[in-house]
């Protein structure tokens, strides 16, 4: 079975392709682009309404994966949430999602406020469904350093650490991430069904 990931977001590809040892190829390569209609109400269901689309499209040769992930700040009352891709309107750009929270941020009179990532990572196949979570707990801080990672990256600093991921080197996000914590749960389930 052929492993499809279902993202277009570059950053997320980007960080799967170098978690991945196996060849991972993206869905728009195969398919074109596309958008799928996120309107889950939570990570794990939007990780499997995208892994579900790409499934069906390609059929039973194809295992799909999916990961929906967002950033969450209790004092905000959770959000931007499901809703990190979109936090500053349907077509805004990470730039402008990242201003947005640090303007949030600056509006409640603090200069750091708890955070944490979440990646719920979706695996379809023609064995059945299954989803796993992932998080990484942090901080985010109200002004954006460092220009590596992507989204929010530039204004969360990992538990432990006292640089931004924008920061700090992809290696070291990868092996703290929400994703790469989804993922090393994932990877078992895949290779099983790989060799089914
Ligand atoms: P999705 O593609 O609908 O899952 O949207 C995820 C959004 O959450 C992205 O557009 C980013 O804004 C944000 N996000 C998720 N994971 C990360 C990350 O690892 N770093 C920075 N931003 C992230």
């Amino acid at each position: 079975m052929k492993l499809v990931l279902a993202t277009g977001n570059k950053g997320k590809l980007r960080e799967f392709k170098q978690m991945c040892q196996d060849e991972v190829v993206a869905f728009s390569d195969l398919l074109g682009e596309f958008e799928v209609i996120e309107d889950g109400d939570t990570f794990a269901a939007n990780a499997l309404i995208k892994a579900r689309t790409i499934y069906e499209k390609l059929g039973d040769d194809y295992l799909v994966i999916a990961d929906d992930s967002g950033i969450s700040l209790p004092v905000l009352g959770g959000t931007p949430g499901i809703y990190s891709a979109r936090y500053a309107g349907e077509n805004a750009t990470d730039k402008d999602n990242l201003y947005k929270l640090i303007e949030a941020v600056k509006q409640k009179g603090l200069k750091s406020t708890p955070a944490y990532y979440t990646a719920a990572i979706a695996i379809v196949s023609k064995y059945g469904e299954y989803v796993v979570h992932g998080w990484m707990y942090g901080e985010v801080i109200d002004e954006a350093r460092g220009d590596k990672g992507f989204g929010y990256d530039p204004v969360f600093i990992p538990a432990g650490f006292d640089k931004t991921l924008g920061e700090l080197d992809d290696d070291v996000k990868s092996a703290i991430s929400h994703r790469g914590k989804a993922l090393a749960l994932a990877k078992p389930i895949i290779n099983m069904l790989r060799t089914k």
